[in-house]
C-alpha cells in the first residue's frame, strides 16, 4: 500500500459506550472475520476481559477496505485500554494513530473517561471523529449528546456520525469518515528506522512480541534493531500484522503498524513507549514522552494454605512475564506466613491480577488491604519508601511523611452533586473546578490523597450516585501529611497484616470501626478473644468476643444426617479461607474489613 492509502486509528470511549461492539462491526464489514469465526468482541482476548467488558491490553487489527472512491485502503485499528489505571498505555496507543473515533453513548452522554481520553488524543495531535452510538435506544438523546461533545470536548458535533453498533446502522459512514477525515501517515521509507513500541506481551513460542508504529524507515527479518531504552541490538526474526489472525509480512515500513519478534524473552526488556532504531544507530532521538510505569498501589498476597507458597511464586513469575507494570517481592508476615508484597498501577489492575491468580492458577489467596507508597523523611535526614504499613518506622524516628495526591475528575447528573461533594470532603478532598456541562450534568474536580481513594472511594461513589457518577484521575504530587499507623491486636498479638496508615484525625474513628467490624467477622472461639486497635502502645479501641457456649453440632445430634453433613461441609468451605493467628482463627473477610472501614 502506498502511504497515502494507509489510515491508523483507534476507538476511544467511556466504558460500556460500545467500543468493542463497534470494533466487531468494522471487522464484519471489512470481511476480516468470516461469519463462522465471528464471535462477540473478538478483540478482547482474555476471558476475564470479556466477562468484565473491559479491554486490558491494546491489540491491533489490519483491515482492508474498498472505499466509495473505488480505491483500496489499509486501515489499522488499534484497540486501546479504556481504564484510568492504564492511561499511559492509552496515550502510547494514541501516539501510534493519526485518527480516533470518539464514541459516545447517546443515552448516557459524555462521561469521565470520554473526556480524559479525548484530552489524551488532543495531546497526541490525533484527529477525532465524534461518533454517537446506541441511537436505537429509546433513551437516546442525540441533541444532548451533541451539545456535550461541543461543550466538554470542543469538537464540532455537526460532524458527528450517528450509529447503532448493535444494529449495524451507520457503520459504512464510519469507514468512509476514517478514509476521508483521518490524515494519512507521513514518513520517509528510505530514512533510518524510527518506530514507537506501543504494546508488548509474552508468547510461549515467540517470546516477547512487540507492537510498533513505524514512523521512518523499515523493519524486516534478517536485519537487526536497537531498543533505545536498553541500547541493546536484537535480530528481527519476523514481522507481521493481525487480520485478526497473525500473518507474517516481508516488512513493516513508515506509516505501518504491526508486530515484531526478536527473540527477547521478557516484556521487561520491551517497555511501552520505547523507540526502535536500526542496530548500531546512535543518532536517532527517542520518541518523546517515554515513562517507566511505576506501581502506585500495593497489597500483600498470601496463600491461604502455606503449602501453596511455591505455586504462588511461580504464578506471579508467569504473570510478570506478560505485565511489566506489575511488581512483587517476598514478604513475611507474623500472622500470614510467607507471601508477596505486590505493586499495581491502580485498583482495577490489582483486582485483575488477583482474579487471574485465583482463576488461571487455581490459587486460594488472602490479600491485605491496598495501600499507597509513602515517602518518609527520618529525623536522621534519611528518606525511606514505605509500601507496607507494617514497615513504617517508629514515630520517634519520623520527621515527615509524604503521601501521593491525585486530581480526580467526577462527572454526574446534577442531583448527585451534593452527596459526591460530601464524600470528597470526607476524604480530605480539596475542590478545584466546578462546571456544568449542560442543565443536567456537572463536572467537579478534587485534589485527593490517593490513600483515601484506595479505601472504597469508588464503591461509595457508585452507590451514592446509583451508578451514575463516573470518575477519572491523574497523578499530581506528594504532600506532607499528619499520618499515623494503627495496629490491630487479636488476643494481645499484633496482626501485622491488619496495620494501616491513616490521617491523624481519622485514626480513632477508623480504629473503632475496624474492631467493631472484626468482632462481627471473627467467629466465636472456645475462649474469649480481645480485639484492640492501638497507635504505638496506646490502645484506642477494644471489643471482646465471648467464648463459644455449645458445640455447633450439638443441636444436630439425633437429627437429620444430611443437615449435619451440610453443616460440616460449610465449615470446611469456610476453613479454606481461615488463617490461624496465635490460637485464633481469622477469616479472609477480616482482612478485607479494613477496606470497608471509612
Ligand atoms: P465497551 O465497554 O465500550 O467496549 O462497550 P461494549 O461494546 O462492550 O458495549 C457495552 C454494552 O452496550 C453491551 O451490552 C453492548 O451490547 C451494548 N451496545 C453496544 N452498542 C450498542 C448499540 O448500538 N445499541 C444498543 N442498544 N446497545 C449497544
Ligand atoms: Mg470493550
Amino acid at each position: 500500500y502506498p502511504i497515502e492509502r494507509i489510515r491508523n486509528f483507534c476507538i476511544i470511549a467511556h466504558i460500556d459506550h460500545g467500543k468493542s461492539t463497534l470494533a466487531d462491526r468494522l471487522l464484519d464489514l471489512t470481511g476480516a472475520v468470516s461469519k463462522r469465526e465471528s464471535r462477540e468482541q473478538i478483540l478482547d482476548a482474555m476471558d476475564l476481559e470479556r466477562e468484565r467488558g473491559i479491554t486490558i491490553k491494546a491489540h491491533n487489527v489490519r483491515l482492508n477496505y474498498r472505499a466509495k472512491d473505488g480505491q483500496d485502503y489499509l486501515l489499522n485499528l488499534i484497540d486501546t485500554p479504556g481504564h484510568v489505571d492504564f492511561t499511559y498505555e492509552v496515550s502510547r496507543s494514541l501516539a501510534a494513530c493519526e485518527g480516533a473515533l470518539l464514541v459516545v453513548d447517546a443515552s448516557q452522554g459524555v462521561e469521565a473517561q470520554t473526556i480524559a481520553n479525548a484530552y489524551l488524543a488532543l495531546e497526541n495531535d490525533v484527529h477525532m471523529i465524534p461518533v454517537i452510538n446506541k441511537i436505537d435506544l429509546p433513551g437516546a438523546d442525540i441533541p444532548r449528546a451533541k451539545e456535550q461533545i461541543e461543550d466538554a470536548v470542543g469538537l464540532d458535533a455537526e460532524e458527528a456520525i450517528l450509529i447503532s453498533a448493535k444494529e449495524g446502522i451507520g457503520i459504512t459512514d464510519v469507514l468512509e469518515a476514517i478514509v476521508t477525515r483521518v490524515p494519512p501517515p507521513s514518513g520517509d521509507r528510505s530514512a533510518p528506522l524510527r518506530a514507537l513500541l506501543f504494546d508488548s506481551w509474552f508468547d510461549v513460542y515467540l517470546g516477547a512480541v512487540i507492537l510498533v508504529r513505524v514512523f521512518d524507515g523499515e523493519i524486516r527479518p534478517g536485519k537487526s534493531i536497537r531498543l533505545l531504552s536498553t541500547g541493546k541490538d536484537h535480530p528481527v526474526l519476523s514481522v507481521g500484522a493481525f487480520t485478526p489472525k497473525r500473518v507474517d509480512l516481508p516488512s513493516l515500513s513508515a506509516g505501518e503498524v504491526g508486530f515484531v519478534v526478536t527473540g527477547i524473552k521478557s516484556v521487561r526488556e520491551t517497555p511501552i513507549g520505547d523507540t526502535l532504531a536500526d542496530a548500531g544507530n546512535t543518532q536517532i532521538t527517542p520518541y518523546p514522552g517515554f515513562q517507566e510505569t511505576k506501581p502506585m498501589v500495593f497489597c500483600g498476597l498470601f496463600p491461604t494454605d502455606s503449602d501453596q507458597y511455591e505455586d504462588l511464586k511461580e504464578a506471579l513469575d508467569k504473570l510478570r512475564m506478560n505485565d511489566a507494570s506489575f511488581t512483587f517481592e517476598m514478604e513475611s508476615s507474623l500472622a500470614l506466613g510467607f507471601g508477596f508484597r505486590c505493586g499495581f498501577l491502580g485498583l482495577l489492575h490489582m483486582e485483575i491480577v488477583q482474579e487471574r491468580l485465583e482463576r488461571e492458577f487455581s490459587l486460594s489467596l488472602i490479600s491485605t488491604a491496598p495501600t499507597v507508597v509513602y515517602q518518609v523523611r527520618l529525623t536522621s535526614g534519611e528518606e525511606v519508601t514505605v509500601v507496607n504499613p507494617a514497615d513504617l518506622p517508629p514515630v520517634t524516628q519520623i520527621d515527615t511523611i509524604f503521601e501521593p495526591f491525585i486530581l480526580g475528575s467526577l462527572y454526574m447528573p446534577t442531583e448527585y452533586l451534593g452527596p459526591v461533594m460530601t464524600l470528597c470532603q470526607e476524604r480530605r478532598g480539596i475542590q478545584r473546578e466546578l462546571r456544568y456541562l449542560d442543565s443536567r450534568r456537572v463536572q467537579v474536580q478534587y485534589e485527593l490523597p490517593l490513600n483515601e481513594v484506595v479505601l472504597d472511594f469508588y464503591d461509595r461513589l457508585k452507590s451514592l450516585s446509583k451508578g451514575y457518577a463516573s470518575f477519572d484521575y491523574e497523578w499530581l504530587d506528594t504532600r506532607p501529611a499528619e499520618l499515623e499507623k494503627v495496629d490491630v491486636l487479636v488476643s494481645g498479638e499484633r496482626v501485622d497484616a491488619l496495620s494501616f496508615i491513616v490521617h491523624k484525625d481519622r485514626a480513632y474513628s477508623r480504629g473503632r470501626l475496624l474492631v467493631e467490624k472484626l468482632k462481627e467477622v471473627i467467629p466465636r472461639q472456645m475462649f474469649e478473644v480481645a480485639i484492640q486497635a492501638a497507635i504505638g502502645s496506646r490502645i484506642i479501641a477494644r471489643e471482646t468476643i465471648g467464648a463459644m457456649r455449645k458445640n455447633v453440632l450439638a443441636k444436630c445430634y439425633g437429627g437429620d444426617i444430611t443437615r449435619k453433613r451440610k453443616l460440616l461441609e460449610k465449615q470446611k468451605e469456610g476453613k479454606k479461607r481461615m488463617k490461624q493467628i496465635g490460637r485464633v482463627e481469622v477469616p479472609q473477610e477480616a482482612f478485607m474489613a479494613v477496606l470497608r472501614v471509612s
